[in-house]
């Protein structure tokens, strides 16, 4: 459906004869996507504009996806357009440039904790920011071209943010416009075989991690990725956070969790959860995120122990009054 947010968006894209675009560091399926599907259907609409997508880190578990443009100059900011996709706040931008831009417009699925920007089109309850891009297209259709790579980017983040199209906020119209790209001939034998192919090491690592997660008393599955084990297995960070999904499928253990240790002695914190939220619980823990996929920051090992013990109360009062949970 178009809305008149989606409107002013489209309306300035046509303004501006040049347009930037960015995401969220740490790159996900989405926030790669997303921004390369709209470059690449605003590229292929509008040759005469200058469209650029400009960030300062990359991801190398979505390089099959290609890589971004070279950065450009300074000065070129000035008179752009930016949009930035998929990203809740101004701090997580993977490159601050962007408010250099004239205007600022967002298009984004996150719990919006300090909302930013001249034109925000924002819907928390999307599945993906690609979901999102993919709707985009479908209203303005009559104007707008796509093709079969433009599809497989944006069918590519619809995919890996909702867990392959199990997480709740997935709806018929998530399913709708999936087939909307599907049907631009995405190749998806080769998309999957990308996204679950893993390295002998890592399935390795698996092993170990099995070995060693804990349970708390209440069922907050969780695992420590030290240094010394991300030095052990040859982890890079994005290996070792991605195992945060190895917890996912635990009966009873509706909260799981990771630590990983970054290179500066912090440790970051991934939440998951099944039927309980955990984003209020991230934000007590320097961060944010979604009612069942949350991010926090802990700075030392009682931290750590205070916001597992904070789980697995929210667990054990989530369980003495809810029931059907799994
Ligand atoms: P992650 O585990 O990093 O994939 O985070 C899951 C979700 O939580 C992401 O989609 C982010 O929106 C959000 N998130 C992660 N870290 C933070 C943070 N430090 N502050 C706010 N939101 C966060």
């Amino acid at each position: 459906m178009k809305t008149q947010e989606m409107q002013i968006i489209f309306d300035k894209i046509k303004e501006y004869d040049r347009i930037i675009i960015f995401r969220h560091f740490r790159p996900d399926g989405d926030a790669i996507g997303s921004t390369k599907g709209l470059q690449r259907i605003l590229k292929l609409t509008y040759p005469e504009k200058e469209i650029y997508i400009q960030n300062c880190d990359s991801s190398d578990y979505l390089a099959f996806l290609g890589g971004e443009d070279e950065p450009i100059a300074d000065e070129l900011y000035a008179d752009a357009l930016a949009i930035v996709i998929d990203t809740g706040d101004t701090k997580r931008v993977s490159n601050q440039k962007f408010s250099l831009c004239r205007e600022v417009a967002v298009i984004d699925h996150h719990i919006q904790t300090s909302p930013y920007g001249d034109y925000r089109w924002v819907i928390e309850e999307k599945s993906s920011s690609c979901e999102m891009i993919a709707e985009f297209y479908d209203a303005f259709r009559d104007e707008l071209k796509i093709d079969t790579e433009a599809a497989t980017y944006i069918y590519t983040g619809m995919v890996t943010d909702s867990g392959r199209f199990r997480f709740r906020s997935v709806s018929g119209e998530t399913l709708r416009l999936a087939g909307v790209m599907l049907d631009l001939g995405v190749d998806t034998d080769r998309l999957y075989a990308e996204l679950y192919l893993e390295e002998y090491d890592y399935l390795k690592f698996k092993a170990y991690v099995y070995e060693n997660m804990k349970m708390t008393e209440n069922g907050v599955a969780y695992i420590y990725v030290d240094r010394a084990m991300q030095e052990r297995f040859s982890l890079t960070q994005e290996k070792a956070s991605a195992v945060v999904s190895c917890l996912d499928s635990i009966r009873g253990s509706i909260i799981w969790l990771a630590f990983i240790d970054n290179d500066d002695g912090t440790t970051r914190v991934r939440l998951r959860s099944r039927f309980v939220t955990v984003n209020e619980l991230a934000e007590r823990y320097h961060g944010g995120g979604h009612d069942c996929a949350a991010g926090a920051t802990v700075y030392s090992p009682d931290e750590m122990a205070a916001l597992l013990s904070e789980a697995d109360a929210l667990i054990k009062e989530y369980k003495e009054n809810n029931e059907g949970w799994l």
